[in-house]
């Protein structure tokens, strides 16, 4: 029976609820009134129920696809600007009991080199991305009670916060571990951890128990009420996915929202972001196998239904995605992307081992950091370093609050520009910081307030002389 705000996953995540959603959708594909009526209700930026935005999504009359496309790059515009925040995922160790069945580290898998970092290697690692320009990552592990045990990936966020390198810091240490206990979660939080991801994988409880044959990640309810857990331990930031191509992307589509309308019911805080990435092809892994991939145009679709679905929700695509997918999607409402991916362990210090062989998946897009900020720039967009809310103290429902009065707007852009500014004078090629300060002057301009437009001028100028960490 469908709760909202139960805490089983079987009854928020509700398999008839889903199904009959699903029928809902199909039945008004075409219905004009009914969809004019959903992108009326869009448009008020208050976002949309599962079951609105399914029909949204099923949409089959071009021209209110059209208005859809248009209002999702609208709602990105009004809430986040122009501006893309970017991080890197960070591997630490590969080990894994599980066995999911699209995941070269699956743990028979035989013909992948297992590892894990030392804490020197992980240094090495982070300078690495330090030198790059990276502030913000994403810590990635394998489930593995004896290899990766929670005192481990604590060890490790300790180190990384630790390392000061030349004018680098990392500012921001995401996680996305396995499902865990609400202690475990505690501990994570203690450690200064931003968001806690954890991809779904799928929603479809039967087909989610076949692609996970053995190990802990076989339970659907322990893996699916993990951000319940998460938050009773603290963690209000938690971001959300689905690994598209499993199951039918419309169950997922519904689905996904269905659990950000659960933590909203339960908690009182959506989800912090949601990840769209869709499978690819691994060592021992043919994405071929899996019948519901999905086509370039419908992930563009459920980019632009997550936008105005959850418009406060940021939404991150990952180097999964080619150059030309990424500008198809940028514009549809995504608001973080990776640069320069190594999906190995140990993939940044060794560039020259490519990728070994023990990388999760294939990177579509291989440019360095360096080149992805000059395309963002030369597409419009500010690309950010920014990690000033969770620094703040601004997570959860207070960093909700104030994006939903519009308010965060009044701060992202200027510390977009003070953090792209830092990019630019420590890490940059010439002709990207020449690109960076030409668009600074420019976006300078389209501060509103007198005093946070001055307060920025003041923090450039300090920049310029070899100051950091400026923030509003
Ligand atoms: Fe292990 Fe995660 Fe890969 Fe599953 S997806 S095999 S849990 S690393
Ligand atoms: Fe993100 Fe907050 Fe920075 Fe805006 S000010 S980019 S919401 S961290």
């Amino acid at each position: 029976m469908y709760d909202v705000a139960s805490p089983h996953a079987e009854e928020f995540i509700d398999h008839a609820e889903v199904m009959a959603t699903l029928d809902h959708a199909r039945a008004h594909a075409r219905d004009a009134a009914l969809l004019d009526e959903i992108l009326a209700r869009a448009a008020l930026r208050k976002g949309l129920t599962h079951r609105e935005a399914s029909v949204l999504l099923a949409c089959e009359l071009p021209e209110k696809t059209a208005e859809l496309y248009r209002l999702a790059h609208q709602i990105k515009l009004d809430f986040y600007g122009n501006r893309i925040v970017m991080f890197a995922p960070l591997y630490l160790s590969n080990y894994c009991v599980n066995s999911c069945v699209y995941c070269p580290y699956h743990a028979k898998n035989r013909h992948i080199a297992r590892k894990k970092l030392t804490q020197a290697e992980l240094r090495r690692e982070v300078i690495a991305l330090q030198d790059m320009g990276h502030k913000r990552l994403a810590l990635e592990a394998g489930e593995h009670p004896t290899q990766n045990p929670i005192e481990y990936i604590l060890e490790c966020i300790d180190t990384i916060y630790g390392i000061r390198h030349k004018n680098g810091a990392i500012r921001r240490v995401n996680v996305n571990i396995a499902a865990t206990t609400v202690e475990e979660y505690r501990l994570l939080r203690q450690a200064g951890i931003g968001t806690y991801i954890l991809f779904q994988e799928t929603y479809h409880k039967e087909s989610y128990e076949k692609l996970h044959p053995a190990g802990p990640k076989h339970d659907y309810a322990w893996h699916t009420e993990a951000m319940d857990r998460a938050m009773r331990g603290g963690i209000d930031d938690v971001g959300l996915g689905v690994l598209f191509g499993l199951e039918s992307y419309s169950y997922e589509f519904a689905a996904l929202l269905m659990h950000a309308e659960h933590l909203e019911a339960a908690f009182g805080v959506g989800p912090h972001t949601i990840s769209v990435p869709r499978i690819k092809r691994a060592d021992d892994i043919d994405p071929a196998a899996f019948a519901n991939g999905i086509d370039d145009e419908t992930f563009a679709r459920i980019c632009a239904c997550i936008r105005v679905a959850v418009p406060y929700t940021g939404m991150i695509i990952s180097t999964r995605e080619s150059q030309a997918v990424r500008e198809r999607v940028l514009p549809l409402g995504v608001s973080q992307i990776s640069g320069a991916s190594r999906t190995s362990v140990g993939g940044y210090d060794r560039p020259e081992d490519p990728e070994e062989n023990s990388a999760q998946f294939d990177v579509s897009d291989r440019r360095s950091l360096d080149e992805v900020v000059a395309w963002l720039m030369e597409q419009g967009h500010i690309p950010s370093f920014c990690t000033a809310c969770y620094r703040e103290g601004r997570t959860g429902d207070r960093f909700m609050a104030l994006c939903k009065s519009r308010q965060i707007l009044n701060c992202c852009h200027p510390n977009a520009l003070l953090t792209l500014a830092e990019y630019l004078e420590d890490y940059a090629a010439p002709g990207t910081r020449e690109l960076g300060r030409r668009l600074i002057e420019r976006e300078l301009t389209r501060i509103p307030g007198n005093k946070v437009r001055e307060r920025a001028r003041a923090y450039l100028e300090g920049i310029a002389r070899g100051e950091r960490d400026f923030r509003f």
